[in-house]
């Protein structure tokens, strides 16, 4: 498994893929790990997530320099990334035990019922490479706080990161074998879902990646949480502050090089503003820094791989021949590295890639409208639900709006981002069920009924 610097195409180092004797070990040491952690008190689960909040501190800037090397990430988005971690991590340090208390159940006069929240066992969970730490901190902290044990199976082009998490849990006390990176490929994970020892599965990737484990989860009677990325709407209404909406919403499209489930894909604007809003947008776009990760300055680095870059680029190609202006960009950089600059593209046809299909990397389709009603049903022409802002200054108007919108979140003249305070996750092929919050830390329970006379 090589893990290659994307900024310059440089092996960093090469890992030694786990074999199945490996593999064999690390579901033992997990069922074992499970037995003895699953009795700890949960106020001391609690003492060694915050724990983990410290190390991620204390060791941010390497973290940080890691997750640069192996994807491309922008190092000030990384440390951001880094401290986001730390937060989820004190979240459930702080609210886990308000999250799995006994909850009393209505009965008959004279006997005692109550839900108990109890963990299911060792949970494997399929991470893919865009927010290397996020993601694997977005299950590990709510899941192993509530008394599973982990093993991750990382995207294999972040090994380093892989391992360096590993190494955040082992610096804050917890359990050997509790949380366990096992470097694998996707071909391994089948069999460890259909070990007997494995109680659930979490992915974060892509559809076809998700549709695998479902299956294989669904055959062996194991419950699942999928999160499968999006194509979000950004709905910018005739009332809008358009300089807010096109501040906000190029960085919505741009933040991570454009590799986000929730960034800004769709621009749905309103024809009484489009002039006005697209001009915003593109000045927005202009003054962006693309360049070296490792730059403080740098906004928009590399993107993370070469196959990547190229199916992006396809698709960008494939809707300009459909009709969309390219109006920004639309080649890729001639310099080394994977470098696909800020691209935007208008009057695009519906059934354009670029509309029609998620983009991970940083192109915007414009589309125009004019109503709200057509809004609406534009901002819903896909097949993807996660995310979806609208932009108006009228705040009814926007809840009404939300409401009709088919994603797992929509947020009003605001950012769509992951707080560990709220519920994440999506509807239609952007998977199912929420990770974060009480919704998250509750998905891979045991609602255990205690009824007593
Ligand atoms: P993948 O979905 O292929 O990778 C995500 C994770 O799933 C990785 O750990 C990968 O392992 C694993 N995986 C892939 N295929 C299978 C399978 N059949 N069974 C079990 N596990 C599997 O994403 P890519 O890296 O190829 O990116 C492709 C596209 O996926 C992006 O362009 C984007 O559209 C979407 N994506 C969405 C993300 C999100 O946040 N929702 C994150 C990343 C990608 P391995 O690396 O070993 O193949």
């Amino acid at each position: 498994m090589d893990a290659v610097n994307p900024a310059t195409g440089a092996v960093i180092e090469s890992y030694e893929e786990a074999d199945d004797a490996e593999v064999e070990a690390a579901l033992a040491a997990s069922q074992s790990a499970f037995e003895e952690w699953r009795d700890v008190p949960l106020r001391e689960r609690e003492e060694l997530i915050a724990n983990a909040a410290d190390v991620l501190r204390e060791n941010a800037e390497r973290y940080a320099r890691l997750m640069t090397d192996e994807m491309g990430k922008p190092v000030e988005q990384a440390r951001g990334e880094v401290e986001k971690c730390a937060w989820a991590c004190e979240y459930y340090a702080e609210h886990a035990s308000q999250h799995l208390a006994d909850e009393p159940r209505a009965s008959p006069a004279g006997t005692e019922v109550y839900t108990s929240y109890e963990p299911l066992g060792p949970v494997l969970a399929v991470m893919p490479w865009n927010y290397p730490f996020w993601q694997v901190f977005r299950f590990a902290a709510p899941y192993l706080t509530a008394g599973n044990t982990g093993i991750l199976k990382h995207a294999s082009n972040v090994p380093g990161c892989a391992l360096a998490i590993e190494e955040v849990f082992e610096k804050a006390g917890f359990p050997e074998g509790v949380f366990q990176s096992l470097l694998v490929s996707s071909s391994k994970v089948d069999g460890i879902i259909a070990d007997d020892r494995v109680r659930a599965a979490t992915l974060t990737g892509s559809e076809p990646a998700g549709r695998a484990v479902a299956e294989t989860a669904g055959r062996e009677l194991k419950k699942t949480v999928l999160e499968l990325g999006g194509s979000d709407p950004v709905v910018v209404l005739d009332d809008a502050d358009v300089a807010q909406a096109a501040e906000t919403g190029a960085w919505a499209r741009c933040q991570n090089t454009g590799q986000s489930c929730i960034a800004g894909k769709r621009f749905v604007v309103h024809d009484a503003v489009y002039d006005d809003f697209l001009d915003a947008f593109l000045d927005e776009i202009d003054a962006y820094t693309v360049g070296d990760p490792r730059d403080d300055q740098t906004d928009i680095g590399p993107m993370a791989r070469r196959d990547l870059l190229e199916d992006l680029h396809e698709q960008v190609v494939r809707s300009a021949q459909a009709g969309a202006d390219v109006v920004r960009g639309g080649e890729p950089l001639d310099r080394e590295g994977e470098y696909y600059p800020p691209t935007v593209l208008t009057d695009v046809p519906r059934d354009a890639p670029v509309a029609a299909e998620e983009t991970f990397g940083p192109v915007a389709a414009v589309l125009r409208v004019d109503s709200e009603e057509e809004a609406v049903e534009v901002a819903n022409d896909t097949d993807l639900g996660l995310g979806a802002s609208v932009w108006t200054e009228d705040r009814a108007r926007g809840q009404r709006v939300a409401h009709r919108i088919d994603a797992g979140c929509t947020y009003v003249n605001e950012l769509v981002k992951s707080d560990p305070r709220v519920p994440f996750g999506g509807v239609k092929d952007s998977g199912y069920g929420r990770e974060l919050a009480s919704d998250g830390i509750r998905e891979f329970v045991n609602r255990k009924t205690i009824w007593v006379n």
